[in-house]
């Protein structure tokens, strides 16, 4: 028997190797099986180019056989095998590929699905074993050996007998410590579990005994216990599929089995790129919103794969804050991973990928808005207003992307509508896209400022969101046109007679709107005659940018900056009120108090915000009533 030291550098990477490349001890399954997968490729590789070898799909595989009482696990596979030289050269020193220098020699057209590349994958088995015993056979080789290693101290190698090529790697479990227990490695469910989760896809066979309990038919307390070799893993994934391969169901099945959600995504997109940069990805749009989803406590992020192999279970970096609702996973052969393979190594292909997806949701959610209304409006009750997040944050760096998809309630159709339909239905004299803001739609209905544009014929959206107006904002404008608030000093279509009309009566009248003016003072920056006003007596307008909306958004928030809207009391010059407040003015200014307190307290009542002093409010309208 020939004992061998590892090299000293690599006495101390193993060390490290051990206690601290990996996050979890669990991911030393996950190498030794992807080593065993490239072992088979290697095989296959060699039978596309010599005709001697044939390669019969059924005799790859690789097999996992746990024993409770030895505490070992052996992971066999029945792939090219190593001889003594590399059992020395891959396995004797650390960072040595031999899978790297196999890809590098042999450049077949599918050599990029082989996993390893940095040759430290192997050691991780140090992390659950004490002892690591290799017993392989290469193909092409008469004779198997055995690598044995109790970590630091080095390794032996000596011949073994062993019938068939193909490599053995048998784990001798750690004791159990205190605190840590190794003994679920040799539970046949905890084994399907970690397949599951990171070996799903390899495209060989995992093969386990299965243990079944059947009762004894006639016989209540005997059992017959059968074992039977289960395959464990699916090998081919979905995401590999020919699309036109796959049902709806298949996917629906996919997003329940991955616990994407507990709904029925309202949407699945399924795309293949081979360009400059390869991926596969199955998106899903889904219907409910996740309970914590506009929450801090809600990641965003998609499933990562590196050929086949999960890498990263919630990838943020792959989706954008106003598509982080969608839910998938995304597998590229073409990432650079870090020795670990579960960090990446530098972004530039994520970016790319990221910026692919963000594309393709884009124009998915489009096409669902064109061809299937009612499922965008189930979708955009859920998520729309993430999108009008979106448009408002980032300092509107996304809204180009997302001004076609988000929507509000038109006043002409009763229901949801995109800008491009409010714009495409705007009458030839039209210069504005007006909105009204308030908490709901029966409220902005009954706002006496919508009254003369909606008399006009123009249609207005309604904003009941908190965001809304902050995102109208951000847009500025859709296809040139302009927004308008109802509620703005200026409506942008009065006639010239009307205006000279106003003009005329706000000249004669200038002392009453002094005289009120001053009544409010540090309430309202002025009071004057309405344009707007219909019927109703009195409103409130602003001017400036920060509208009566947006200040009791602002209010709200937790470091609330006192922004105030300037107001406009503005008096409907056709009510009778006017010609009481006339009245009051030239006889008895008491009265002129106090109707101007009132009509400025109703002009708050109507726009939801709060009156000062409520017991002063209900005292002065009794005074009006005796
Ligand atoms: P990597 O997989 O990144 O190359 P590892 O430390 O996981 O690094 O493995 C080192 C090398 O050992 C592999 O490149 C391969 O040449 C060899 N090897 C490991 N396991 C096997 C196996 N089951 N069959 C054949 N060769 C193997
Ligand atoms: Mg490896």
């Amino acid at each position: 028997m020939e004992k061998k030291q590892f090299q000293a550098e690599s006495k101390r990477l193993l060390d490290m190797m051990i206690h601290s490349i990996y996050s979890q001890k669990e991911i030393f399954l996950r190498e030794i099986i992807s080593n065993s997968s490239d072992a088979i490729d290697k095989i296959y590789y060699h039978a596309l180019t010599n005709e001697d070898i044939v390669f019969n799909q059924e005799d790859y595989y690789i097999k996992l056989v746990a024993n409770k009482e030895d505490r070992t696990l052996t992971i066999i596979d029945t792939g090219i095998g190593m001889t003594k030289e590399e059992l020395e050269t891959n396995l004797g020193t650390i960072a040595k590929s031999g899978s790297l220098a196999f890809k590098n020699e042999n450049e077949t057209k599918d050599g990029h699905t082989i996993i390893g590349q940095f040759g430290v994958g192997f050691y991780s088995s140090f992390m659950v074993a004490d002892v690591v015993t290799v017993i392989s056979k290469a193909l092409g080789s008469n004779e198997a050996y055995k690598w044995e290693s109790t970590g630091a101290e080095g390794y032996t190698i000596e011949p073994v007998e062993k019938a068939s090529i193909g490599t053995e790697i048998i784990l001798k479990l750690k004791e159990n410590q205190e605190d840590e227990s190794y003994d679920e490695f040799l539970e046949e469910y905890r084994l399907k579990q970690i397949v599951k989760k990171y070996s799903d896809f390899i495209r060989y066979p995992i093969k386990l005994d299965v243990s079944t309990r059947k009762q004894i038919e006639g016989d209540e307390n005997t059992f017959e216990e059968t074992i039977e070799e289960q395959t464990i893993n699916s090998m081919i994934p979905i995401w590999r599929k020919n699309k036109n391969e796959l049902t709806d169901e298949d996917y629906h099945n996919f997003y329940a089995e991955k616990h994407y959600g507990f709904d029925q995504p309202i949407k699945y997109i399924h795309t293949s790129v081979d360009g400059a940069i390869r991926y596969q990805a199955i998106l899903y749009i889904p219907e409910s919103i996740p309970f914590d989803y506009y929450s801090k406590e809600f990641e965003k992020g998609l499933e990562l794969y590196s050929n086949g192999v999960l890498i990263m279970n919630k990838c943020a970096e792959l989706l954008p804050d106003h598509f982080s609702f969608v839910k998938g996973m995304v597998d590229s052969e073409d990432l650079s991973l870090n020795i670990s393979r579960e960090i990446l190594q530098q972004d530039r292909q994520l970016k790319l990928i990221a910026k692919n997806l963000q594309k393709k949701i884009k124009n998915e959610l489009q096409s669902l808005q064109k061809n299937d209304r009612d499922k965008y409006e189930t979708f955009y009750q859920s998520f729309g207003r993430q999108l009008k997040y979106g448009v408002y944050s980032d300092f509107g760096a996304n809204k180009e992307d997302l001004k076609d998809l988000i929507m509000f309630y038109s006043s002409k159709e009763k229901k949801s509508v995109t800008l491009a339909e409010y714009v495409s239905r705007m009458a030839e004299d039209q210069k504005y896209i007006y909105y009204a803001t308030g908490e709901s739609i029966e409220r902005i209905e009954k706002l006496p400022q919508t009254e003369l544009v909606l008399d006009k014929g123009f249609e207005i959206l309604y904003l009941i969101e908190d965001i809304d107006e902050f995102a109208i904002k951000m847009l500025m404008n859709y296809n040139e046109k302009e927004f308008k608030s109802v509620s703005s000093g200026d409506l942008g279509f009065e006639e010239d007679e009307k205006q000279s009309q106003t003009a005329e009566a706000e000249e004669e009248n200038k002392d009453l709107f002094k005289e009120m003016k001053d009544l409010l003072a540090g309430k309202v920056k002025d009071v004057k005659i309405s344009k707007r006003l219909k019927s109703h007596p009195v409103c409130l307008s602003t001017d400036g940018e920060v509208s009566i909306e947006m200040e009791k958004v602002l209010a709200a928030m937790p470091n609330n900056q006192e922004v105030k809207a300037e107001k406009l009391l503005e008096i409907n010059p056709n009510h009778q009120v006017f010609q009481s407040l006339k009245n009051a003015f030239t006889h008895d200014k008491e009265k002129l108090a106090l109707y101007t307190n009132l009509l400025y307290n109703q002009a708050l009542l109507i726009e939801g915000l709060p009156i000062q002093d409520p017991v002063e409010f209900t005292n002065d309208m009794c005074k009006v009533m005796v």
